[in-house]
């Protein structure tokens, strides 16, 4: 196998305590938290304590302020056990970074300490009933009052919106003018007239939170808009590389553990009296999986290296998501195939991957858009 080489020694340390918590903290309870359909509360608050959240925010609201392979590395060692991982990465790497970027100082006073200990849960809501890929056409409305906006509308599929204490809402300040009139707020859970559905219930990630929010007259102070009013479409452009490496890197993590488990499944696994892994077409699909999740490997850490000197294009974080979760997909798809019967029973996780899988060529921007992203730049 090639050697990575992107992780110095302070990152291996890291993820040996990351995968400690997993084994010891996690594995133990994806089934029942998947029957359950949400984790055990104190889980982020642990993930809190032990510096799992939000570690590069800046150390003058808590974190760690490392660089964004601490983040890839929570990723890679959560990812394989359900929606955890994805929902950590929402909540640490996608809206800590907008409130960040863009909130003001108030906004990032209030919100960022909390989210790096784990009692404030953080979401952002950017689809809609009647639109997901097309973000620029959210109905949500944001009209400017006297100290600040009224906000209206309804928002679908929010990863961590049951439990959200703090939203980055996508909302309209001008209706009439497409991407240029979209603007982003942070809502407060405790704001009158913000109102949560049921926690939505999905065939794969059933522990993940995934929920419906309501907008009915909500009060948002000035202070709470994210940067400038009418620039919250290029504000979502501008981390779009990274959130789409999230995504491969955890399709690439839990790709390679279902893989490990059917390969120790099929050397204990026995037909005609042989095992499994004995049967050269097992052998050969196993080699073929190997091959090409190695390859994933190697293009997603090259991503990562490109990602830290911020030299990452949209094009070629498009490709990544796009071709490592279809893999991911593959890969689990096989895997379940050579697990027989038990690959299709609940307990079992490698059935648990193949639901999981399926979502990650979805959200994040689904796989049509990123080829069409690709396919801009021929
Ligand atoms: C588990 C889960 C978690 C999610 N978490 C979040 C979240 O935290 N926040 C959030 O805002 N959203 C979230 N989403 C929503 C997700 O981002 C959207 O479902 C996704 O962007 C697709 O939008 P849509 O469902 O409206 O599908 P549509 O946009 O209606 O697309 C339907 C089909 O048409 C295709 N299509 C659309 N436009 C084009 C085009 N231009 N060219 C070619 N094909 C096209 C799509 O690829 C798709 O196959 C989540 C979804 C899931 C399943």
């Amino acid at each position: 196998m090639i050697e990575r080489t992107l992780f110095h020694r302070d990152h291996e340390m890291f993820r040996e305590s990351v995968r400690s918590f997993a084994e010891k903290e996690v594995a133990p309870h994806v089934l029942r938290w998947d029957e359950a359909g949400g984790v055990d509360h104190g889980v982020w608050r642990q993930c809190g304590e032990l510096g799992f959240l939000c570690p590069t925010v800046p150390g003058e609201y808590g974190g760690a302020e490392v660089d964004r392979l601490f983040s890839m590395i929570v990723l890679e060692e959560l990812a394989p056990y359900g929606g955890l991982g994805i929902s950590l990465a929402m909540h640490s790497d996608i809206v800590a970074p907008y409130l960040l970027a863009f909130g003001s100082s108030e906004v990032k006073r209030r919100y960022l300490p909390r989210m790096v200990t784990g009692e404030l849960i953080g979401a952002l809501a950017m689809s809609e009933p009647c639109t997901g890929s097309d973000v620029k056409a959210v109905k949500t409305v944001a009209v400017k009052v006297s100290d600040g906006y009224v906000i209206n509308g309804s928002k679908i599929f929010i990863s961590n919106g049951f439990e959200s204490g703090v939203v980055v809402l996508v909302a309209k300040t001008d209706p009439r003018a497409g991407a240029k009139g979209v603007s982003l707020f942070a809502i407060d859970a405790t704001m009158p007239g913000f109102t949560k559905g049921r926690k939505l219930k999905k065939v794969g990630m059933r522990a993940q939170d995934t929920a419906e929010l309501f907008f009915n007259d909500v009060h948002v102070p000035a202070s709470h808009l994210l940067g400038e009013e009418n620039k919250g479409f290029g504000y979502l452009m501008h981390e779009l590389p990274w959130e789409r490496m999230q995504i491969a890197i955890a399709a690439v993590a839990s790709a390679e553990v279902a893989l490990n488990l059917t390969i120790t499944y099929t050397r204990e696994r026995q037909a005609f009296g042989k095992a499994v892994i004995d049967f050269q077409n097992t052998r050969f699909k196993l080699a073929e999986l190997r091959s090409e999740l190695q390859i994933a490997r190697v293009f997603v850490d090259r991503c990562m290296e490109l990602e830290l000197k911020k030299t990452l294009d949209p094009a070629t974080a498009a490709m990544a998501k796009y071709w490592c979760t279809d893999l991911q997909c593959k890969v689990v798809d096989e895997c379940v195939q050579l697990h027989g019967g038990y690959g299709f029973m609940q307990e079992y996780a490698v059935a648990r991957a193949w639901t999981d899988a399926r979502a990650q060529r979805i959200y994040g921007g689904t796989n049509e858009i990123m080829k069409d992203i690709i396919s801009r730049t021929l």
